[in-house]
């Protein structure tokens, strides 16, 4: 197994060194871990926004620690550099995959954590102080979720969709559970994903949250196989301790799926790898 999403103390809001994250993944026998640090804000958001993501002026810093560890555990272990793009909506001074490439990264996660400037994913009382900035309240945020996610997908946009569902997060909540239907609107998500070639992150974080269920839910899982996308695995550990966390679990979601295959990346070219 791999672990392809993980943050450490270069985000600001998680802890343990980088080389913490490394020693656990060795510790628990995974093949691969993938840095996934929070790809820089730019400098109007970052103020609005602190310990958020990574600085910009310490991106070279994690960049290069990524590629020290890298060289130094290459006999127990493949360390893969990623990031993770926060989707901010038009207007994106950068271009994800560019700026991948441009870095020479291995994988490229997109992930949306704020809708209309509310982050979505923080904690529940932001989340409910915020409602009635959305016409039909949480429904409504879900809506603005998926809309902005099905804006984001495009051809050559990332390798991977992270916490696909995230927006359920808080769900379990009292008035923070959806009372419409959204999977329409899920289903022109997974559509836009599939014809753009881009994978999709099971993310075992999600059992540790209000919702109590990885990212996606099952049926969006299942309808993700039916069209033909690849699948990715990550824990979104932001302590080490945290790194493949109940992939015990997520093991018995694949057999269950019957998925044979996740799909790993080295500079940017997805490797399919049976499991
Ligand atoms: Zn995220
Ligand atoms: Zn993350």
């Amino acid at each position: 197994m791999f672990d392809y999403h993980v943050h450490t103390l270069f985000c600001g809001h998680a802890y343990g060194s980088m080389e913490e994250y490394v020693l656990r993944a060795v510790e628990l026998g995974l093949e691969e871990i993938g840095f996934s640090g929070h790809y820089p804000y730019p400098p109007s958001f970052e103020e609005t926004l602190p310990n958020c993501v990574i600085p910009a002026q310490s991106h070279p810093v994690y960049l290069a620690e990524a590629a020290r560890l890298r060289e130094a555990y290459r006999d127990r272990i493949v360390v893969r550099i990623g990031a993770e793009f926060d989707y901010l909506g038009d207007g994106q001074s950068f271009h994800p995959l560019d700026e991948a490439r441009r870095l020479g990264l291995d994988f490229c996660l997109a992930s949306v954590h704020l809708v209309d400037g509310v982050a979505v994913d923080y904690t529940p009382e932001l989340l409910e102080k915020n409602l009635q900035r959305f016409t039909g309240g949480i429904d409504g945020v879900y809506d603005r979720y998926y809309r902005t996610l099905l804006e984001m997908v495009a051809p050559g946009y990332c390798t991977t969709v992270g916490h696909l569902d995230l927006v359920k997060k808080f769900n379990t909540l009292a008035g923070l559970a959806p009372g419409l239907d959204h999977s329409s609107m899920v289903e022109q998500v997974l559509e836009r994903i599939a014809s753009s070639g881009i994978a999709v992150e099971i993310n075992t974080s999600g059992w540790d949250k209000p919702c109590g269920e990885q990212y996606p839910a099952i049926g969006i899982l299942k309808k993700a196989l039916e069209l033909g996308i690849a699948l990715t695995a990550g824990s979104d550990a932001h302590r080490p301790e945290e790194v493949g966390r109940h992939f015990d679990r997520l093991k018995v979601l694949l057999n269950q799926l019957g998925v044979r295959q996740l799909m790993r990346f080295e500079k940017l070219q997805a490797v399919p790898c049976d499991i």
